[in-house]
């Protein structure tokens, strides 16, 4: 079962093999997305069907391509990491050698996608965007339609060219991406459209992303007032230090309490590990998606970094995505 569900996606063994053999690397590092780490097994035997190179695995967070597992490379004197899932982060550079395999999803059915993005697409002015999983798939079924292809989008990015048109597609699976491109285009006259080629449904962004904004809207609401804050940054490409320094800029501004905290993983039990119940608002500055999706539900308010700002500088009225 795992070896049928790996084979539905392209590790790009050859292109892997490829770049080992051609830089001389003895020692590689892989990494996965959650979702694919059952397929490390396959992927090694592979490699090393190919290639004699001593390959580990990296189980430290995976979450996009912010996070780089630079720091077993170093630690453990590896040449270079092989990350798969993603493409390059536009914020962020790692420094170790990477090669960035987007694990593209084979199983995609392509006639059923040509059908709802040439439905979605006819009466406007329309782009579409999709995440690295689908590159290939929705680029060819643009080209073929005729219809302009956007780009990759990750849950704090949007191509700023995309958010100009009438309407924006997005191709990906589950709701994050969805919810993230209606949190990107608040207040922009853009109607957000989004096609889940895995579940086969075509939803509209309002749906989806609507009841998300109302919540975010009310996490604001708890932190205004809020004389004790923790503010959370990441590591890596999740490290955003000059957000940090400005958000408790401010709040020492306000003589507010601010205490920073570094982490390469957060969740609720760490939180509540942090003595969360004496704060009154916590920032994550990591990563959007911890406090939109795994932080939803948490006793006490926990913003992204443009939500604080909101707070901080007084003008809640225009909703701040995601910094
Ligand atoms: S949404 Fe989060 S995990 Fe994805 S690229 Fe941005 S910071 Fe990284």
């Amino acid at each position: 079962l795992v070896f049928d569900f790996c084979l539905e996606y392209d590790f790009r063994i050859q292109d892997v093999v490829r770049w080992i053999r051609s830089n001389g690397f003895k020692r590689v590092l892989i990494q996965l997305p959650e979702g694919l780490m059952r397929c490390f097994e396959t992927i090694v035997s592979s490699i090393n069907e190919a290639v004699d190179v001593d390959v580990v695995v990296s189980a430290n967070p995976s979450y996009g391509p912010c996070l780089v597992d630079e720091i077993s490379v170093q630690q453990m004197g590896l040449d270079a990491v092989i990350h798969f899932g993603h493409l390059q982060y536009p914020y962020y550079r790692p420094s170790v050698p990477t090669l960035f395999i987007p694990a593209e999803w084979a199983a995609m059915d392509l006639s059923w996608l040509e059908k709802e993005l040439s439905r979605v697409t006819a009466d406007r002015n329309a782009v579409v965007v999709t995440v690295s999983q689908h590159l290939s798939s929705v680029k060819t079924v643009c080209k073929r339609l005729g219809i302009e292809f956007g780009g990759i989008m990750l849950g704090c990015y949007l191509p700023k060219e995309v958010t100009s048109r009438k309407r924006l597609v997005v191709v990906a699976g589950g709701d994050f991406h969805c919810i993230s491109a209606y949190l990107h285009t608040v207040g922009k006259d853009v109607d957000i459209v989004c096609i889940d080629p895995y579940a086969k449904i075509v939803r509209c962004g309002e749906e989806i992303g609507g009841k998300v904004l109302r919540v975010r809207m009310w996490k604001v609401s708890e932190c205004l007032g809020a004389r004790k804050w923790l503010v959370v940054n990441g590591f890596l490409g999740q490290n955003r230090q000059r957000i940090v320094d400005e958000i408790v800029r401010k709040l020492l501004s306000k003589n507010i309490v601010a205490r920073k905290v570094s982490a390469l993983r957060i969740d609720e039990e760490y939180l509540r590990n942090l003595g969360a119940e004496t704060f009154d608002c916590i920032v994550i500055v990591a990563c959007p998606r911890i406090a939109i999706d795994d932080l939803q539900n948490f006793e006490k308010p926990v913003l992204t970094p443009g939500e604080a700002m909101m707070v901080l500088s007084g003008s809640t009225e225009r909703y701040v995505y995601p910094w």
